[in-house]
């Protein structure tokens, strides 16, 4: 699919954050409109896609609207967002991103993203979760050590499965091999990093995939699209070609009851580190047990 790519001068980047997001982040940022992620694999069941004033009538994944001006409106916002935060008795925390992936391909050639983090290194938040579906997120390791200096910093990496590859449906962006590795750099490197696998695909081998886990993370966070996209029984994702490409791999992977099975066999490898749904977005685990 080809991608219709436009140049933009926003108003505002930083958004004070509603529904499930506002017990992880005071505020989101979206240095982009739309996620040119939206063609592999994730993009399949993703819930932004279901947002018509994002979409405006677009395919999801056709379309990016590139935030030129993202970096200089952080630093026109910041100071009355942070005083918004503390009257609301909140932290200033900011999500980046929600609704786009910080690290799309064309983030080589418009490094909105990185003028977003250095204007962060001048004007730190009290806290900032980095997510992510790509291995690219480790280019920028100079700009986290900073960030990391002056702020609670946290980076996401989404590894939903061990496998690659759904049937009927494309590759991901960044292959599981990849997105590991990138992990383990991040790690390596002294920062604070969790795997979201999220949203929960069928897992081959969930002890080898959760050692692994254990091995380049901090936490891991399991979510499942049935009470994780948004909608009260996953109508969201159920409308996707999403559950029947899991369900040809593993039937019960489509229940809830999957991903309990899951959370314990994460608990049993990484006691202590495993975090569920919203809570483990924003980094609250479930004790050891
Ligand atoms: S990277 Fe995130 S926002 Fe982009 S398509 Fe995938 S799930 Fe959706």
């Amino acid at each position: 699919m080809s991608v219709a790519l436009t140049e933009a001068r926003v108003q505002s980047v930083l958004t004070r954050t509603t529904g499930y997001l506002r017990s992880v982040c005071s505020h989101s940022l979206q240095p982009y409109r739309g996620c040119t992620f939206g063609n592999s694999l994730c993009g399949v069941g993703c819930y932004v896609q279901h947002y018509g004033f994002l979409t405006r009538g677009a395919a999801w994944g056709s379309f990016l609207e590139v935030r030129t001006n993202a970096a200089r409106v952080y630093g026109d916002q910041h100071r009355s967002e942070r005083r918004w935060a503390r009257r609301a008795r909140q932290s200033f925390s900011i999500f980046m991103s929600s609704s786009t992936d910080p690290f799309v391909p064309q983030e080589r050639r418009f490094r909105v993203s990185r003028a977003v983090l250095e204007a962060m290194c001048e004007h730190p938040p009290d806290a900032l979760v980095l997510q992510t579906h790509s291995h690219f997120v480790t280019e920028y390791l100079d700009l986290y050590r900073e960030i990391d200096r002056l702020c609670a910093l946290r980076i996401h990496i989404s590894i939903e499965s061990d496998l690659d590859r759904l049937p009927y449906l494309p590759p991901p962006a960044s292959s599981v091999a990849h997105r590991f590795e990138a992990a383990l750099r991040l790690k390596r490197a002294g920062l604070r990093v969790a795997v979201t696998v999220s949203p929960l695909l069928p897992i081959r081998d969930p002890r080898a995939f959760f050692e692994r886990v254990a091995a380049c993370a901090d936490a891991v966070v399991i979510d499942h699209f049935i009470g994780g996209d948004g909608s009260p029984g996953g109508e969201r994702t159920l409308r996707t070609a999403l559950p029947t490409a899991m369900a040809a791999v593993d039937p019960a992977s489509t229940s809830p009851a999957y991903r309990e099975r899951m959370i314990e066999e994460a608990r049993a490898v990484m006691p202590g580190r495993v975090g569920v749904s919203v809570d483990g977005f924003a980094g609250r685990l479930l004790p050891a047990s």
